[in-house]
């Protein structure tokens, strides 16, 4: 059985948010493939220990990278830790990423407790 592979975003304000997320499921996180946009992977990374491939940075073409993966069946699930509060940032990306999730027909998770259902049914 090949591993499955999870994509992790986090807009700034939500990247904590995603770190403790991570730290809290370690275990069951370091069963999978983990890519995550630059500043979201390398922080995941380097703050838990898990293996993160940290793709370009989300702004900079990192949420493309990861829009791409879904088109080509290379992800299995995305967490995306959007931030509610602030009028999304680069907001064509997330529209892109959540219509290919959409599309594809791949589970997205955009709190922690969807996130953790998600985790738990994968
Ligand atoms: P980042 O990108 O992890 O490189 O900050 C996140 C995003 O797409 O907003």
């Amino acid at each position: 059985m090949t591993t499955k592979t999870i994509g992790l975003v986090a807009h700034d304000e939500k990247k904590d948010d995603m770190v403790a997320f991570a730290r809290a499921h370690k275990d069951r996180l370091s069963g999978f493939t983990l890519v995550g946009t630059g500043t979201t992977g390398g922080r995941v990374a380097q703050e838990t220990g898990l293996a993160v491939l940290a793709l370009k940075s989300g702004p900079l073409g990192g949420d493309a990278q990861i829009g791409a993966m879904i088109a080509e069946g290379r992800l299995d699930a995305l967490i995306f830790f959007i931030d509610p509060m602030s009028a999304l940032p680069h907001d064509v990306d997330v529209k892109a990423l959540t219509r290919l999730a959409t599309l594809y027909d791949i589970p997205v998770a955009y709190n922690k407790s969807t996130a953790e259902a998600v985790l738990k049914a994968l």
